[in-house]
C-alpha cells in the first residue's frame, strides 16, 4: 500500500468555507451541473495513495464522488488542500492550457469523475449555469492562491531589477508567487533545503521543484505551459487579434461569443496598459473604480469562457496577405493563418534619454504604479513625471503609502492635460506637490535609484531630491513597427489609419483602440471599438471566400 501524505495545521479543507471567497471557490453544484458533468466524464476508482497526476502535468477537472483528493506541493512535500466529496479539483490555468501546480493523490475509498478539459470547455459554452459556477470557482481559487502565495512560483534572489522583472511578469499574468530574498537568511536556507539555489542572481523554483536561473519570461512561460495553446505551425483561425489590451479582449469576447474561432496574441501580459493601472475610475458601472488587474482578469475569463485561444507572451512580428486571408508571423517564426485580423496592439510608454536611467529601470525607475511599487515607496519621496491622467492616478495611488509625491510637469498648468477631477484632487492633496515648468535632468544611484535632479525653468534653478522611486508617464508611441512591411496605411506618427467600421486600407484588416489614428485613448472607447469591429469582421467574412 502506498503512503498517503498527511495534512498539517495549515492544510485547507474544501468543506471548511470560512469567507465569501471560500463560498465561491467551493460551490455546491446543482443537480443540473452534476448531470452535465456526469454526461461527459469518466468514473475512476484509484487505489489509496495513488498518484492521480503530477505537478507539471496537463490537468482536467476532477469531481470527488467519495473519499478525497490531496493536493500536494512537491517543493515542501506539504498537503496544501484536501478536496472532499462533492467538490471538484481544478484551477483557472486549466482552461488556459497551464499545467498542474500541485500533485493529486487519492485518499482511501475514493471515486472521482474526470472531465477532460476540452469537454469542460464545451460544457461551459453550452450551459450558462455551469459556466457561472465553474468560472467563478476557478477565479476565486486563483485569487486565494495569489493571496496566500501558495502553489505558484517561488522567486528567489536579491531585491534587484531581475527579480522585479519576474515579479512583474507573475503579477501581470496573474500567476501566484511568493518571494524569498537572500537578505532573509532563515527563509533562504529553508528554501535551499528543498532545492539547489544559485550563489548569486535570481532563481525561479517551479511547482515541479525545477530551479530556473534568471529565466527569460518566455522560458518561464514555456515551463508553465502558458505560452502556446496547442497552436501548431500554420494553424488556422477565423480571426486573429494582435494584443490583449481592452480593445483586443473586447474583440475576442464578442468574436468568440458570436461563433468565430478567435486567437489572441499578446506580447507582454493580458490587460495591456489598462492592466498596469492601479484604479480606473471612469469606466462605466464601476462607481468605486476598478483595478486594471481585476478588469483584465475578468475580461480574460470571459474570453476564455467563449473559447478564445490566448497566446502569451508571444509577439506578432509581421503580417502578409495570402489567398483567403493573412499569414501572421510570430516571434518564434511560427505562422498562423487567419481569415481576418484585428490590430489592437495599442501604444508603448515613452522612455527618457538620461544617462544611467536605463540601468535603474525596475530598481526605482518605473513606468506604471502597481501595489508592488507602492510598497517600495512607503514613507519616502516618490516622483511622478507627466501631466496626463495616468500620471494623476499614479500620484494619488502612491500618496497612500509614500511620504510625499512630487509631480513634475513641463507646462505651467495641470488642467491643460489632466481631467479636471484628477487635477483638483492632486492640487488639494496634502502629500502631493505639483511642480509646474519642471523637467527631469538627472537620476542618481548605484544598485537602486537614490536621488534625482530636475530643472525648474520658472525659477531657473536645479532641485536635487532623495527619492525611492521615479515614475515616468510621459506619453507613448504606437506599437506598429511590425506593420511597416505590411502595406497598411499608417499616419506620420505610425498610428493605423482607419475609415468606416474600423477598416484599414487593407480589406479584412481592422484596427481598434489606442493604436488607431485619432483614437480617444480610454478604456471605454477601446472596449467599444473592439466589440463594434466584430460586426464588420462578420460582414467581411460573409462577403469573402476565406480559408
Ligand atoms: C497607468 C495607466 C492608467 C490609465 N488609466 C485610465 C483610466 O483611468 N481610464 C481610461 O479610460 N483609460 C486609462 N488609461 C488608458 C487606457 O488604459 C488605454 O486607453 C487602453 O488600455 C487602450 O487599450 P488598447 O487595447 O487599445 O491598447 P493597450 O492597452 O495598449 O493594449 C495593447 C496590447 O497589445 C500588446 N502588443 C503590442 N504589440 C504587440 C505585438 N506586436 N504582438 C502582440 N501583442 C502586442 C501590448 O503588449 C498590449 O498588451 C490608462 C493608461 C495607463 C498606462
Amino acid at each position: 500500500m502506498r503512503i498517503i501524505p498527511v495534512p498539517d495545521e495549515l492544510t485547507h479543507y474544501s468543506s471548511r468555507r470560512l469567507d465569501e471567497v471560500d463560498e465561491l471557490a467551493w460551490p455546491v453544484l446543482s443537480q443540473h451541473a452534476l448531470d452535465l458533468l456526469r454526461s461527459s466524464g469518466e468514473e475512476l476508482h484509484p487505489a489509496p495513495g495513488e498518484l492521480l497526476w503530477d505537478a507539471g502535468d496537463p490537468t482536467d477537472l476532477h469531481l470527488v464522488l467519495t473519499g478525497g483528493v490531496l493536493l500536494v506541493d512537491r517543493r515542501a512535500d506539504r498537503v496544501v488542500f484536501v478536496i472532499e466529496a462533492g467538490d471538484f479539483v481544478g484551477e483557472l490555468g486549466m482552461l488556459m492550457g497551464q499545467r498542474a501546480v500541485f500533485q493529486g493523490v487519492a485518499m482511501e475509498q475514493t471515486a472521482i469523475l474526470r472531465v477532460r478539459v476540452e469537454e469542460l470547455r464545451r460544457l461551459v459554452e453550452i450551459s450558462g449555469e455551469l459556466s457561472d459556477v465553474v468560472l467563478s470557482a476557478l477565479d476565486a481559487r486563483r485569487r486565494f492562491l495569489s493571496r496566500k502565495g501558495e502553489g505558484g512560483l517561488v522567486l528567489a534572489g536579491d531585491d534587484d531589477r531581475d527579480l522585479h522583472r519576474l515579479q512583474d511578469f507573475a503579477e501581470r499574468n496573474q500567476i501566484p508567487y511568493r518571494t524569498v530574498l537572500r537578505s532573509n537568511p532563515s527563509a533562504w536556507s529553508e528554501l535551499a533545503q528543498t532545492c539547489a539555489l544559485p550563489e548569486t542572481g535570481t532563481a525561479v523554483v517551479t511547482a515541479q521543484r525545477r530551479v530556473m536561473t534568471s529565466p527569460t519570461t518566455r522560458d518561464l512561460a514555456t515551463a508553465l505551459g502558458i505560452d502556446l495553446w496547442g497552436i501548431a505551425d500554420d494553424a488556422r483561425c477565423d480571426l486573429l487579434v494582435v494584443g490583449a489590451g481592452p480593445a483586443g479582449l473586447a474583440a475576442a469576447v464578442y468574436g468568440a461569443s458570436e461563433g468565430l474561432d478567435v486567437v489572441v496574441v499578446e506580447d507582454v501580459a493580458i490587460g495591456g496598459q489598462a492592466g498596469s493601472s492601479s484604479r480606473i475610475e471612469n469606466y462605466l458601472g464601476f462607481y468605486r473604480g476598478v483595478s486594471g488587474v481585476e478588469l483584465a482578469r475578468a475580461a480574460m475569463l470571459q474570453a476564455v469562457k467563449f473559447g478564445t485561444r490566448l497566446l502569451s507572451p508571444r509577439s506578432v512580428t509581421g503580417l502578409s496577405q495570402v489567398p483567403g486571408g493573412f499569414r501572421v508571423r510570430l516571434d518564434d517564426e511560427h505562422d498562423v493563418l487567419a481569415s481576418a485580423v484585428i490590430i489592437a496592439s495599442g501604444v508603448r510608454y515613452r522612455r527618457l534619454d538620461l544617462p544611467g536611467l536605463a540601468d535603474l529601470e525596475g530598481r526605482g525607475v518605473y513606468y506604471a504604479a502597481s501595489q508592488l511599487e507602492a510598497n517600495s515607496v512607503s514613507g519616502r519621496n516618490a516622483v511622478v513625471v507627466g501631466g496626463a491622467n495616468s500620471a494623476g492616478q499614479a500620484a494619488l495611488f502612491l500618496a497612500r503609502t509614500a511620504g510625499h509625491v512630487h509631480v513634475l510637469i513641463r507646462r505651467d498648468d495641470l488642467r491643460d492635460t489632466m481631467s479636471n477631477y484628477l487635477a483638483q484632487r492632486l492640487t488639494h492633496h496634502e502629500r502631493i506637490t505639483v511642480h509646474p515648468c519642471c523637467e527631469l535632468s538627472a537620476v542618481h544611484g548605484g544598485s537602486r535609484l537614490s536621488e534625482l535632479t530636475w530643472h525648474d525653468r520658472a525659477r531657473d534653478r536645479d532641485v536635487r531630491l532623495d527619492a525611492a522611486a521615479l515614475f515616468l508617464m510621459i506619453g507613448a508611441d504606437p506599437c506598429t513597427p511590425w506593420l511597416h512591411d505590411s502595406g497598411v496605411d499608417l499616419d506620420a506618427k505610425g498610428f493605423v489609419r482607419t475609415h468606416d467600421s474600423f477598416a484599414t486600407s487593407i480589406p479584412g484588416l481592422f484596427a481598434v483602440g489606442d493604436v488607431r489614428a485619432d483614437s480617444v485613448k480610454r478604456v471605454a472607447s477601446a472596449v467599444g471599438e473592439g466589440s463594434v469591429a466584430i460586426s464588420a469582421v462578420h460582414a467581411y467574412l460573409a462577403s469573402k471566400r476565406t480559408f
